[in-house]
């Protein structure tokens, strides 16, 4: 299938209120201008480098994706243009992000990572970690804080995926007044998007089943 008929497909299946974000790590930019085509706007990346030749490469009115582990030396580079980093998994990146954000006056959004699997190689906070990094963010003034990001076990259990994102939601749920007027909750893959949405995802990361394997 096409990049701009599994973007279509996409569309048509998934509610309004749920953001599709195409998740195009690894891909050369013409398969990014073939979804751009069809009026895609929000792309995700896991790469800081790869993340900066894109943007400076392809259209302006793209929202880019910070999706992947961030190292706090690399914040500088995508300060500057990030929509969302979604992957903030501790205090010191948190606070690199407010210094990089106070240098350039930009109040720059981000997503809470919630280590929710039972991998011990996912990032994320713990909920006593999570409660502290919601403290934190009050007194960082350019830190704009969204809401949350987790990502699920890597298995055929769907129970046990349904299980893990319902906990998500729930710290979700019970955050969710810190989280501006438009609070987001980033989870589903393309192997569990369908799970995510039953368990209330907002935003949809979907990389292979739109562009293909990697
Ligand atoms: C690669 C990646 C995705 C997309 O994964 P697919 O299984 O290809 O849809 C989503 N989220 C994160 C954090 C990723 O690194």
């Amino acid at each position: 299938m096409s990049v701009s008929a599994a973007i279509e497909n996409f569309r048509k299946e998934i509610p309004q209120n749920v953001t599709l974000i195409a998740v195009s790590k690894t891909k050369p930019i013409s398969l990014i201008q073939e979804a751009y085509a069809t009026g895609q706007r929000d792309f995700g990346e896991n790469k800081v480098q790869e993340l900066v030749e894109k943007q400076e490469a392809l259209p302006n009115d793209i929202r880019w994706h910070m999706i992947g582990h961030l190292q706090r030396n690399k914040v500088k580079y995508i300060a500057p243009f990030v929509h969302l980093i979604h992957g903030v998994d501790s205090l010191r990146l948190l606070k690199e992000i407010n210094k990089q954000g106070a240098k350039i006056n930009r109040c720059i959004p981000v997503l809470l990572q919630v280590h929710i699997s039972q991998e011990t190689t996912k990032f994320g906070f713990d909920s006593n970690e999570l409660k502290e990094a919601i403290n934190e963010c009050k007194v960082l003034e350019w830190i704009k804080p969204c809401g949350l990001m987790g990502m699920a076990t890597f298995t055929s259990d769907l129970d046990q995926v349904r299980r893990e994102f319902q906990g998500l939601k729930d710290l979700f749920d019970q955050y969710q007044s810190n989280f501006g007027e438009n609070p987001t909750l980033s989870m589903g893959m393309s192997g569990d998007y369908k799970v995510a949405i039953d368990q209330g995802s907002t935003m949809i990361r979907i990389g292979s089943s739109l562009f293909g394997s990697r």
